[in-house]
């Protein structure tokens, strides 16, 4: 466990997740002794969004997300636009996600993953939240409804969109992605020695519009692979990036946590 001077931010742990189920208070517990301050927990479904928003009113540390995962996204109705602007007037609410498209997966059908989408990009226009995007082998449509979204959005909004969350696309798109509005979202991937061309997009972004996360319980970092991941694991995240970037680890924490502040601004005076 890695804890340094400087306090981190994980912008992305499915905290509510089953897998957490017998140890949930441990894990938390976990990351706040490990110096992470900031946890945002993402909805899957409506479930999991009015999870996020209990264990946000629960522990200081943590924030939410309110959305439905384009895996999910069959069960799209508009009742659920609702729900989720009910969830979204919490305090405890920071962004709408994660959304987005998933064409690898394909769990649900492209056109209820757009319907789901383009609903959604609508209620965070909305409430004034940023957006955090799941892209799984859907960068052509994602950027092209992000860059449509964009038009509509508030001057504030503008310069602080959403995140790509987990990046895993290509230099173009992180840059795209990055004038449009967005931060990209770095996580345990950038630790695998396979993964030279995140660590080399990594490199090449400006330093900030990068925020970390660990995607727990997925994406652990090496040398964990293949375990549970969890959200003091996002130390790690830090460390790697800032080997990368040729900072040092707590001028990397500052900045990155920096940077999700501005995103997601942390209300409920909580800090
Ligand atoms: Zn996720």
């Amino acid at each position: 466990m890695i804890s340094k001077n400087s306090p981190t931010a994980d912008t992305h742990c499915h905290l509510t997740a089953k897998v957490y189920d017998s140890d949930r208070n441990e894990v938390i517990q976990r990351a706040l002794d490990s110096g992470i301050r900031w946890m945002v927990i993402p909805g899957m479904d409506l479930a999991s969004s009015r999870q996020a928003v209990e264990l946000a009113q629960e522990y200081t540390n943590i924030y939410a997300a309110v959305g439905i995962h384009p895996h999910n996204a069959d069960g799209w109705t508009s009742s659920h636009s609702l729900e989720l602007t009910e969830l979204a007037n919490s305090e405890h609410v920071v962004a709408i996600g994660e959304i987005g498209l998933d064409y690898y997966r394909n769990y649900s059908t492209r056109e209820n993953q757009m319907l789901a989408f383009r609903s959604q990009l609508d209620l965070a226009t909305q409430n004034n939240l940023p957006v955090i995007i799941h892209n799984r082998d859907a960068t052509k449509d994602v950027m092209a409804e992000l860059e449509f979204w964009i038009s509509g959005i508030s001057e504030t909004l503008k310069t602080k969109a959403g995140v790509l969350h987990a990046f895993s696309a290509d230099l173009e798109t992180a840059e795209r992605a990055i004038q449009t509005g967005f931060y990209i979202g770095i996580a345990g991937p950038i630790s695998y020695q396979s993964a030279t061309d995140l660590q080399e997009i990594a490199a090449k972004l400006p330093i900030t519009r990068i925020i970390t996360e660990t995607d727990s319980p997925f994406l652990t970092p090496h040398p964990n692979r293949g375990k549970r991941n969890e959200p003091s694991n996002v130390n790690t995240v830090v460390e790697h990036l800032s080997i990368i970037i040729k900072k040092d680890y707590d001028s990397t924490a500052e900045i990155t946590s920096k940077n999700a502040t501005t995103l997601f601004g942390w209300k409920n005076g909580k800090n």
